[in-house]
């Protein structure tokens, strides 16, 4: 089979909920870019980029660039079962672009699992579950008195794990804290995520005063560069230290482990540039004995899809995952639901990554 076509859609996904974390405030809608990898077999396989600027630095504009520019010429003709070859490929056109690169892994697994006629999960492992249990985000965005009836709200719905964002002022992070708790009870776990905003000293510090909230883990406590800190903090603390902006690389992830940076690690899978070295990393992480998380850039269907093709696989994801892109933006673009229930995203186990693209839907949002 080979590669004959590759288009980029850009779509411009308008969020239902505002959100905002320690690295800023997400504008009113999220800019992604949808990829159609087409064969000579007849066969479409649809990916996703789900790019956030202030988090990786990779926009809209510059997948679009990517893709268009440097990967398609590139990659007419290569076969979608050869990941190393394409990976390669990319590279050589182009250094870096991880999410850019996840756009068309996606694709190609979406392809493969046409082909052979399996879900994409099988491919990665095989089918350990066929739901995920997810963690409801609440965003920076809430006033203190809107935070506890959200988390009341979530609790209703079925969410079991809630994940506050903190990292700008540490008196209102552990206030943040104390209201959510005092408004679950004992009816959700909690877990916090500094997005990098606090020196390790003061995550330390600020970390010992919440750990009578009881917390189920606290992630990227200090910046990403900062392994040094993590592996601090990480000593220094009872609860769970999890790396999320430490970790962008199978590469990155082993150093984590030999720094012993980290508790758990959460894998993104655009981070390391899609599912096949999502893989790797999950590898890194189970060798290590590091219990994992399957994170969310807010992905639509599609990348929401396949993060759900990916936990389902994985035995070292231990703990409830994010997609919930789906369930924070008004419209989806696929013709499934795939928004979770009851606390759990179902994975969709039709071939590939099991989902369609509506083409009627991408056009409306097509970014112009
Ligand atoms: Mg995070």
């Amino acid at each position: 089979m080979k590669i004959t076509r590759i288009e980029a859609y850009p779509v411009n996904m308008p969020l239902e909920i505002p959100f905002a974390t320690s690295l800023g405030v997400l504008p009113s809608q999220k800019e992604h870019v949808i990829v159609a990898v087409e064969t000579d077999e007849g066969i479409r396989g649809f990916g996703e980029a789900a790019p956030d600027p202030i988090y990786h630095g990779e926009s809209q504009e510059t997948i679009l660039q990517a893709i268009r520019k440097y990967f398609a010429p590139s990659l007419i003709g290569a076969d979608p079962f050869d990941f190393e070859i394409i990976l390669e490929k990319e590279n050589r056109s182009i250094v870096g672009n991880p999410y850019a690169c996840a756009a068309i892994d996606l694709a190609l697994y979406d392809i493969i699992g046409k082909k052979t006629g399996l879900p994409a999960c099988k491919l990665l492992g095989g089918q350990i579950r066929d739901k995920i249990p997810v963690v409801f985000v609440l965003s920076l965005a809430d006033q203190l008195e809107d935070i506890a009836s959200e988390a009341q709200n979530c609790v209703r719905k079925g969410y079991k794990t809630l994940k506050i964002k903190v990292g700008v002022d540490p008196s209102l992070d552990l206030e943040r804290v104390r209201v959510v708790r005092e408004a679950v009870g004992n009816s959700a776990d909690i877990r916090v995520d500094a997005n990098q905003g606090w020196t390790p000293d003061m995550a330390i510090k600020l970390i010992k005063k919440m750990e009578k909230y009881d917390l189920q883990l606290v992630e990227q406590p200090v910046p990403g560069w900062d392994l040094e800190g993590m592996a601090r903090v990480t000593k220094a603390v009872e609860t769970p230290v999890m790396a999320d902006e430490s970790m962008f690389s199978p590469q990155m992830a082993l150093r984590l482990v030999k720094m012993e940076a980290a508790d758990i690690i959460n894998i993104k899978i655009m981070k390391p540039g899609g599912l096949y070295n999502s893989k790797k990393v999950a590898m890194i992480a189970e060798t290590a004995d590091i219990p994992c998380v399957v994170g969310s850039m807010l992905e639509t269907g599609i990348g929401t899809a396949a993060g759900a093709h990916f936990a389902s696989a994985n035995r070292i994801v231990k703990y409830p995952c994010e997609m919930i892109g789906p369930a924070y933006f008004k419209t989806d673009i696929i013709k499934e639901d795939i928004k979770p229930k009851d606390g759990f995203v179902s994975v969709p186990l039709k071939p590939g990554l099991g989902v369609t693209p509506d083409f009627d839907v991408i056009r409306k949002l097509a970014a112009t």
